[in-house]
C-alpha cells in the first residue's frame, strides 16, 4: 500500500517519516499524476492559503477532489482548513467535508500548546498529546459528519466523515504513531 503526502509546502516530510515508521511506502504529490495508485493522502499542516494557491497553480483542485470521492484523505491543521466546505473567507479551499472551520482560532496567547486528547477509535488507553500550532477549530460538524475529539472546553479538533478525517493539531510531530495508523487502517478500509 501506497499513501502520498500532499508536497506543496508545510510539514509533509514529518508524515512521511511517520508512515515510514509504520511499514508503509509514502510519496510526495505535487502533480495530479502522482495521486495514481495511491491508497490514501494526508494534507499537511502549513498555510492553507500557501496550499490553496498552489494546489491552483498546479491544476490539483479537480484531481483532488476525484481522489477523496474514492479514497481516504486526511487534513492536518492547514489541511484541515483546505478540506473544509466554509471557512467564512474566501481562498481556494477542496471544500469537500461538511464542516466550518475558524482559522487562528486559539488567540495570541496560546498561538501554540500541547494537551493531551482523548480521540474516539484511537487504539490503546492512554491519551494522545496533540500539538497545535496556529490551529484551526471545527465550528460546526454538520449532518454525516462525527466528531472525535474535544478540549476540555468543548473546542471540536478532530471529525470524520466516511473515508475522510480532519484534525486540528499536529500527530507527524509527536512520537506517537496512533492517529497515522488509524489512517493507514482507514486507507486499507477503503481499498478492500
Ligand atoms: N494558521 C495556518 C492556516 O491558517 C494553519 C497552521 C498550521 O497548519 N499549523 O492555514
Amino acid at each position: 500500500m501506497k499513501i502520498g503526502v500532499l508536497a506543496l509546502q508545510g510539514a509533509f516530510h514529518e508524515h512521511i517519516k511517520m508512515l515510514n515508521q509504520l511499514g508503509v511506502e509514502a510519496v510526495e504529490v505535487r502533480l495530479p499524476a502522482d495521486l495514481d495508485g495511491l491508497s490514501g493522502l494526508i494534507i499537511p499542516g502549513g498555510e492553507s492559503t500557501t496550499i490553496g494557491k498552489l494546489a491552483v497553480i498546479y491544476k490539483l483542485m479537480e484531481p483532488l477532489r476525484a481522489f477523496a470521492a474514492k479514497k481516504a484523505v486526511w487534513g492536518t491543521c492547514a489541511g484541515m482548513i483546505f478540506m473544509a466546505k466554509d471557512i467564512g473567507i474566501d481562498q481556494p479551499l477542496l471544500g469537500i467535508m461538511d464542516i466550518i472551520v475558524e482559522r487562528n482560532a486559539f488567540g495570541r496567547q496560546v498561538d501554540s500548546f500541547e494537551t493531551a486528547l482523548n480521540i474516539d477509535g484511537l487504539s490503546g488507553d492512554k491519551p494522545f498529546p496533540a500539538i497545535f500550532i496556529r490551529a484551526p477549530r471545527l465550528v460546526e460538524a454538520q449532518a454525516g459528519t462525527q466528531i472525535i475529539s474535544t478540549l476540555e472546553d468543548g473546542t471540536a479538533v478532530a471529525a470524520k466523515q466516511g473515508n475522510w478525517l480532519v484534525t486540528s493539531f499536529h500527530p507527524e510531530l509527536t512520537g506517537d504513531d496512533r492517529m497515522h495508523q488509524m489512517f493507514i487502517d482507514m486507507a486499507q478500509a477503503m481499498n478492500e
